[in-house]
């Protein structure tokens, strides 16, 4: 597997009749020589005499059928020392490929029970892990090994699939992306990508896969190494998750059509109570007691709340119902509208509505007027003694989005209800001092978050309130 360079490998070149031509810095390391010691030297008086014959012998039958052969060999050092060491001799060809010389490649052979350490931890990784480990021969697309991981997952144990076709443990449609995928794949690079893999009973499995290609060992051959995830429960997870997404969704566009026809139906008995309820004030009003004079009154009181709420859960569900239209939206332009059809009750109120400079969202023009009048009408609603003043503003967060700010003059909110108050029916008084259903800033809320955003209230300058929100800017 992936040898680790512990030293630096010396790098000597040989002429083709035997005598060294160069050789790099750290053959002094190794050897002990000066590079330019050894030039011009023959190449054998750097090995051990007694071993000189057999290596030059097993050289030259190695270099018959290869270019490069890869040796044991113990090298004398300067001082006389011995050095146990691998050595690769490479053949060097010329313009009509007969031999020119030979790159001779020495590693210390100490550093390899460094290795050993190293792949016996590397072993241990390879045996403990539960992501699946394989090795493949690229050239012959054999699997050279994989770990107890990888086969569980396959279905088997490893014995059941070394000397496979790695195509085998593939459906035929991932077999026939894998050249294009390892086509561009370099010497430690990684690509990741999705397969679907075959266990040994022929059922499939869903896969995350990373690859890298390496070069193993002091032969530097090329071979794959494979992480495999099995994605089935992860697939399965997801498909719970969208299902649940689904059905909550279909849940709630039932509700909402409930809603739109339970308070559709509501309307019509309401206006006859309410109606009914006048003309006996208008019409027997003279022969009725005091008393009966009240219940009327009570009786049309309570229908006409009733009627609010109602046309409240008909707002609240048909925002929640409406989609978020993602258009590029004037904020000024809407802001402006709601003033104007609002006009009757600021004036009434002796109000004064300050726009400053609003930017172009990204947003659903009902849902967002509904907002900003809710807002309006509230500021008006809960105002304090002094005439109302409202100042509507907008700045850029941090993450790109706008916050548009309503601030009032009001008569404030106490930091422990500013949660509260966006609950569905939730209101801070329940007299009939001030009407209200409780549902107006649910309707914000809804439509706020329908937008990517949210809503709040802080205490504004001056004791009113300072309700803020986000919008998405508008796309490009
Ligand atoms: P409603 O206005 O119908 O009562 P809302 O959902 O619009 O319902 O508001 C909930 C409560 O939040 C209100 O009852 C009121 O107590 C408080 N509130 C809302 N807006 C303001 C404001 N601008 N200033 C002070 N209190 C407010």
């Amino acid at each position: 597997m992936a040898v680790v360079v512990l030293t630096p490998d010396a790098q000597l070149r040989v002429a083709a009749d035997g005598t060294w031509l160069e050789a790099a810095p750290a053959v002094a390391e190794l050897l002990g020589y000066a590079p330019h010691e050894l030039v011009g030297r023959p190449a054998p008086e750097l090995v051990h005499p007694d071993d000189r014959e057999e290596v030059v012998a097993a050289m030259r039958a190695g270099l018959r059928v290869s270019s490069r052969v890869v040796l044991e060999v113990r090298f004398l050092r300067r001082d006389g020392s011995v050095l146990d060491a691998d050595a690769r001799l490479d053949v060097e060809r010329d313009a009509a490929g007969e031999p020119s010389g030979y790159t001779v490649t020495i590693r210390d052979a100490s550093d390899r029970r460094r290795v050993e350490a190293l792949r016996a931890r590397w072993e241990l990784l390879f045996r403990a892990t539960s992501r699946g480990i394989a090795v493949t021969d690229p050239v012959t697309g054999l699997l050279e090994s994989v770990n107890p991981a990888w086969a569980a997952m396959h279905g088997g144990v490893e014995a059941d699939f070394v000397g496979t076709h790695v195509a085998a443990a593939l459906t035929p449609e991932s077999a026939a992306r894998l050249p294009a995928i390892t086509a561009a794949l370099h010497p430690g690079e990684m690509i990741a990508y999705e397969s679907e893999h075959v266990r040994l009973d022929g059922t499939t499995f869903p896969a995350a896969i990373e690859l890298t290609a390496t070069l193993d060992g002091m032969e530097g051959a090329l071979r794959w190494l494979t992480w495999v995830d099995d994605l089935t429960e992860r697939r399965r997870a997801e498909e719970a998750a969208a299902r649940h997404a689904r059905e909550l969704a279909r849940s709630n566009a039932d509700l909402d059509r409930f809603a739109a026809v339970v308070t559709h139906d509501l309307q019509s008995p309401l206006r006859l109570i309410v109606g009914s309820a006048r003309i006996l004030e208008r019409r027997d009003g003279a022969r009725l007691s005091q008393e009966e004079r009240e219940l009327i009154g009570l009786i049309a009181n309570g229908a006409r709340r009733m009627a609010a709420l109602v046309e409240g859960v008909r707002a609240y569900s048909g925002v929640r119902g409406h989609d978020a239209a993602d258009e590029a939206l004037p904020l000024r332009g809407l802001v402006d509208e709601v003033v104007a059809a609002m006009r009757g009750e600021l004036e009434a109120a002796g109000a004064h509505v300050a726009v400053g400079d609003l930017p172009t969202v990204c947003g659903d023009p009902v849902g967002l007027t509904q907002l900003v009048q809710n807002l309006l009408s509230n500021a008006l609603k809960f105002r304090a003694d002094a005439p109302p003043v409202i100042a509507v503003d907008a700045e850029r967060a941090d993450g790109g989005d706008w916050i548009v700010t309503m601030a009032d003059n009001g008569i404030g909110i106490a930091p422990e209800d500013a949660e509260r108050i966006f609950g569905f029916g939730d209101r801070l008084r329940t007299d009939d001092e001030i009407g209200g259903t409780g549902i107006g800033l649910a309707i914000c809320k809804t439509v706020a978050e329908r937008h990517g955003g949210r809503i709040w209230v802080e205490p504004a300058p001056g004791g009113g309130s300072a309700f803020r929100f986000t919008l998405p800017p508008a796309r490009r």
